[in-house]
């Protein structure tokens, strides 16, 4: 066991280690299934702390995890026995309103993101629930209500400063280690800490969204009507369907869309047939601010609830696919499973897939099973979300958001990385060659580029 003496001394933010009053609290994280043990955990006030951990991680050995938001349905923000650097003291944020951009550090979640730009009528494309964090996600690619007019999250990094393995400060952009900037925009936390994270932003203020509430037993029509309806929508709207319980314990299929374009007006016509379609027993759609929306699915996933999901993006939403996802919507084995399905399109999948690491660019719909329970007996749940995953292969496009999966799918990884996998290795290699961050969706480094 390290003692941390040396790293104690060059820290600012505390060290929190399995004898600090605040370690059970400081180890927990998003998916209560996760219980990971570190010997230390380092809440970093600043880039010099975060450096002080990359030097000491290597002089002395230690495995590294990175904590974010904590949100990794994996639990990979935590390790067991080495150092964790913990950026959730990190959440400055400059917004510049001229060039329309916002520089912000890695410990920010997307309500603390959201909550900046706003005050400047600005948003960018970010997660749809307002806890999880933004340097996890982004460095995955990142998918938000957005991506029709914005694109992914990561296609709007201008520029990322990060600890690299070797201790240094970079700053990687399209000018200056342009290698690295291109796998950092996809390529999750393989190639350093992210200390921050400038990113371009748009005039989004209000929004027009909100849930249509359809019984589950209608779902079938429901999600046929959703597929023909999203094939011919314009960038500026995105509609997702969801098959959850309502807080009164209605089995229900939700669409939940979001126009952000700038007239409201055309939003609105556009809306109509969906919200004629049934009718839904609820209609919950109104014009709203783009950070309301940002934190409506909030309640839907608490912090510390147990999780385990399966995903893949889907080829196409075939009648049998439906049907099937219907079907097993109505045997969730937890009240509080979601079974969703994203749309993607728009400038999302304009940018070719070798532009950034993140390659799954052709793909409109992606399957995510979000298993969630309370807590107690795992595998009724697990094994429910791996038989519902098998019945939709069919569907299926054989490619994963990296951000989707378990711990248990590293076998997966190319399914995630795609086509970039063998330049991402590269990257690895000269970035990282001994491997150093290594606790996530780990890319090896390419032997031969060492
Ligand atoms: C309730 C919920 C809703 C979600 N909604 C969305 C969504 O709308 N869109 C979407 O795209 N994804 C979504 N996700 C998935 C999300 O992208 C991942 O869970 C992501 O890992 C969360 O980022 P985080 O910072 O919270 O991660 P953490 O758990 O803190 O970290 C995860 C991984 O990211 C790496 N990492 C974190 N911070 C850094 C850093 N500063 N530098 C380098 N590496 C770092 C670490 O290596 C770690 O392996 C959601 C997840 C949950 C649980």
């Amino acid at each position: 066991m390290t003692s941390f003496e040396s790293l104690r001394t060059h820290l600012r933010g505390e060290l929190i280690t399995p004898e600090s009053s605040e370690y059970d609290a400081a180890r927990r994280l998003w998916n209560g299934m996760v219980d990971k043990r570190p010997a230390g955990i380092a809440r970093c006030s600043g880039v010099v702390d975060v450096v002080a951990c990359v030097r000491y991680a290597a002089e002395h050995n230690v495995l590294l995890a990175i904590r974010g938001g904590g949100h990794n349905v994996a639990g990979l923000a935590m390790c067991d026995d080495g150092l964790v650097v913990d950026l959730s003291r990190m959440k400055g944020a400059h917004v510049d309103p001229r060039s329309r951009t916002i520089r912000a550090q890695g410990g920010m979640c997307w309500g603390d993101f959201d909550r900046e730009t706003h005050l400047f009528g600005l948003a960018t494309t970010g997660g749809a629930v307002s806890t999880t964090g933004i340097a996890g996600l982004t460095l995955g690619g990142g998918v938000g209500w957005l991506n029709g007019r914005c694109g992914f999250v990561c296609d709007n990094v201008r520029s990322f400063e990060v600890v690299t393995a070797d201790g240094r400060v970079r700053v990687a952009s399209a000018d200056e280690h342009p290698d690295l900037y291109w796998a950092l925009r996809g390529g999750g936390g393989n190639f350093g800490v992210v200390t921050s994270f400038e990113f371009q932003l748009y005039p989004i203020s209000t929004v027009i969204g909100g849930l249509l509430v359809h019984p589950l037993e209608r779902g079938r029509d429901v999600l046929r009507f959703y597929r023909d309806y999203v094939a011919s929508a314009p960038d500026e709207l995105t509609v997702y369907a969801a098959a959850l319980t309502t807080p009164d314990g209605l089995e229900a299929l939700a669409l939940v869309p979001c126009y952000c374009g700038e007239d409201l007006e055309e939003g609105a016509r556009l809306l109509e047939p969906l919200r004629r379609f049934g009718p839904p027993i609820a209609d919950l759609v109104v014009p709203m601010p783009y950070v309301v929306m940002q934190q409506m699915l909030d309640a839907a996933c608490p912090y510390g609830i147990h999780s385990y999901w399966k995903s893949n993006f889907m080829r196409d939403l075939t009648d049998d696919g439906i049907d099937t996802f219907v079907e097993f919507a109505r045997g969730r084995t937890s009240p509080r499973t979601i079974a969703v399905i994203e749309h993607y399109h728009g400038q999302a999948l304009r940018v070719p897939p070798d532009a950034t690491a993140f390659a799954l660019r052709t793909e409109s719909f992606d399957l995510v099973i979000l298993t969630q329970w309370e807590g107690g007996d795992a595998e009724p749940h697990i094994q429910w979300a791996r038989k519902f995953w098998t019945a939709m292969k069919p569907s299926s496009a054989g490619t994963v958001y990296v951000n989707a999966l378990s711990a248990d799918e590293e076998s997966r990884l190319r399914e995630a990385y795609g086509a970039n996998y063998e330049r991402l290795a590269e990257v690895k290699a000269k970035y990282d060659p001994s491997n150093m961050f290594r606790v996530n969706h780990n890319i090896r480094p390419l032997a031969a580029a060492i």
